[in-house]
C-alpha cells in the first residue's frame, strides 16, 4: 500500500511500525462552537483510512485529542459568561454525537488536555532541563534554534516560515519562530500551578504529550487538515524529537485537504460554514460521504448545493443497483459471501472490486476507487436488462451485490437496502422477517393478516414491492 507523507513529499510504501499493528493519531476539535462541514470533510477522510486499514487485516488504535483549553474557548466563555471548560465539555459532546450520526467510528482515547496537566508539564520540564526551551516571565518558549531540522516538515526555510503570518507576535520570545510551551494566565483564566508559575500549556505541546503517552514515539499516522502543517505539527516534531531524543516522532504525516465555499475557505471565523445538524437535514450520512470521497482527500473541495445535489443522486444510482441487484439475488446466497458465480456479471464484479482495492491502495484514491463501483452498477443494469431470470442469473447478480456491498462497507457506508442512517441493520432484517411473514400469510391465504402487515408499513412509510420472485421492501422517498 502507497501512503503519501507530508514529511518527505512523496508517496511510500506504507510499513508500520509493528507487524499488523497500525498506531494514528488526530488532531481533534477545539470546541468552542458547533462542527462544520470543513470538520466533517477531515473527519471522514480518516475514518475512511481507519476502516481501510482494518479491511487490510491491520489492528488500527486511534487517538484524537480535544483541545478543551485554548483562547478561543476562553474569550467565548467570556462572552457567554460560562466556564471555559464547561463550554467545552458541551461542544465537544455534541462533536461526538454529531460524528456518531454520521457513522464515524469512535477513536479509542479522546484525551482532553485538562486532565493530561502531569504528562505535558513533565515534557515542558525536560525540554527546559535539555536547554531546548527558555523560561520567560512565567512562560516557557521553545528555542527553535536548538532544533536544526526545524522546517523539514512544512518544507519552509526560516524566511518563508517568517513571512507566513502564522507566527504568533510575542515580544518575550528571543526569536519570532520561537513559541509558547506554556503560558502565564491572566488573573480571569484558567491556571494550572507549574514551576514557572500559574499557567496553561500552548496548544502544540498538548499534541505531543498526549500522543506520545498513547501511541509512545514513533508511531504510524499523524493526521489533521493541511493548514495545520505549520506551525503546529511543525512544532509538535520539533519539541517531541528534541524531547524523545530518537526521531522520527511520526512515521507517516497525512494532511487531509480543506473545503471551501465560493473559493474562500470553510471556517467559522468568515461566517461561510454548514453545520453537522443543518447539513443532516438535507441529506444523509452516505450522501456526505459520497460527495466528500468523490474527490481525493489530500485535494481541495469546493463545496456547492449542487455537489450536494450531485452526489445525493449518485447516491441513489448506486441505491437502485444494488436494489435491482438484490430483487434478483436467491436468498439462499444473500449470506453467502461466495456464491458459485462465474459469468459475464461475476466477471466484471471481481474486475471491479480489484481496481476498487488498487486505487484504495494507492494512496486511498476513493474517487477512482467509487468509479469503479459504478462502472460495476451500469453493467449490473444492463446486463439484468438484457438477460432473463434464471438461477444463473441469480448468481451473478448476487457476485455484484456481494462485491458492491463489501466495497462500500470499507468506505463506512450504510449499504443496507433503502436504509437512510447508519446503525440500522437490526431494523432491515426485521423488515426481511416481515415480509417473510407476509409471503407465508399469503401462501396460507391469509390475506387479512397479509394485507395488515402491508398497511402497518406503509404507515411507517415502508413500501412494499411484490415482484414475480418475491416481495422487497424500501423506504418511501
Ligand atoms: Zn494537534
Amino acid at each position: 500500500m502507497l501512503v503519501y507523507n507530508t514529511l518527505h513529499r512523496t508517496k511510500e510504501e506504507f510499513v508500520p511500525r509493528e507487524i499488523g499493528k497500525v498506531s494514528m493519531y488526530v488532531c481533534g476539535v477545539t470546541p468552542y462552537d458547533a462542527l462544520h462541514l470543513g470538520h466533517v470533510r477531515t473527519f471522514l477522510s480518516y475514518d475512511m483510512i481507519r476502516r481501510y486499514l482494518e479491511r487490510l487485516g491491520y489492528e488500527v488504535r486511534h487517538v484524537q485529542n480535544v483541545t478543551d483549553i485554548d483562547d478561543k474557548i476562553i474569550n467565548r466563555a467570556k462572552q457567554l459568561g460560562v466556564d471555559p471548560l464547561d463550554l467545552a465539555r458541551k461542544y465537544s459532546d455534541e462533536a461526538l454525537q454529531d460524528c456518531d450520526a454520521l457513522g464515524m467510528r469512535r477513536a479509542h482515547e479522546y484525551p482532553r488536555v485538562s486532565v493530561h496537566m502531569p504528562e505535558i508539564l513533565e515534557m515542558i520540564q525536560s525540554l527546559v532541563q535539555k536547554r531546548a526551551a527558555y523560561v520567560r516571565d512565567g512562560s516557557v518558549y521553545f528555542d527553535v534554534s536548538r532544533f536544526p531540522d526545524y522546517g523539514q516538515l512544512s518544507h519552509q526555510n526560516t524566511a518563508e516560515m517568517q513571512s507566513s503570518g502564522r507566527i504568533e507576535v510575542d515580544g518575550s520570545k528571543d526569536d519570532p519562530l520561537d513559541f509558547a510551551l506554556w503560558k502565564s494566565s491572566k488573573p480571569d483564566e484558567p491556571r494550572w500551578d507549574s514551576p514557572w508559575g500559574p499557567g496553561r500549556p500552548g496548544w502544540h505541546v498538548e499534541c505531543s504529550a498526549m500522543s506520545l503517552k498513547y501511541l509512545q514515539n514513533g508511531f504510524d499516522i499523524h493526521g489533521g487538515a493541511v493548514e495545520l502543517q505549520f506551525p503546529h505539527h511543525e512544532n509538535e516534531v520539533a519539541q517531541s524529537e528534541a524531547y524523545t531524543g530518537s526521531p522520527p516522532f511520526v512515521r507517516y504525516w497525512l494532511h487531509g485537504g480543506v473545503v471551501f465555499v465560493d473559493g474562500k475557505k470553510m471556517a467559522k471565523s468568515l461566517g461561510n460554514f454548514i453545520t453537522v445538524q443543518e447539513i443532516l437535514k438535507q441529506a444523509t450520512p452516505d450522501a456526505l460521504r459520497m460527495m466528500f470521497y468523490s474527490t481525493h482527500y489530500r485535494s481541495p473541495f469546493d463545496y456547492s448545493a449542487s455537489r450536494l445535489e450531485e452526489a445525493k443522486a449518485a447516491w441513489e444510482r448506486m441505491q437502485l443497483g444494488m436494489l435491482n441487484l438484490r430483487r434478483d439475488l436467491g436468498r439462499e446466497t444473500r449470506s453467502d459471501g461466495s456464491p458459485a458465480a462465474s459469468g459475464y456479471l461475476a466477471d466484471r464484479a471481481e474486475d471491479a472490486e480489484r481496481k476498487f482495492g488498487r486505487a484504495m491502495g494507492d494512496d486511498f484514491n476513493t474517487p477512482i476507487a467509487l468509479a469503479a463501483l459504478f462502472d460495476l452498477v451500469s453493467e449490473a443494469n444492463k446486463y439484468l436488462a438484457e438477460t432473463a431470470p434464471s438461477p444463473s442469473r441469480s448468481a451473478e447478480a448476487a457476485a455484484a451485490f456481494i462485491a458492491l456491498e463489501r466495497s462500500l462497507l470499507v468506505l463506512g457506508f450504510a449499504v443496507v437496502e433503502g436504509e437512510g442512517k447508519h446503525g440500522e441493520d437490526q431494523t432491515a432484517l426485521l423488515l426481511d422477517l416481515l415480509v417473510e411473514i407476509r409471503e407465508k400469510a399469503r401462501e396460507d391465504k391469509q390475506f387479512q393478516l397479509a394485507d395488515a402487515i402491508r398497511a402497518r408499513l406503509h404507515e411507517m412509510e415502508i413500501v412494499l414491492e411484490d415482484h414475480p420472485d418475491g416481495t422487497t421492501w424500501r423506504r418511501k422517498n
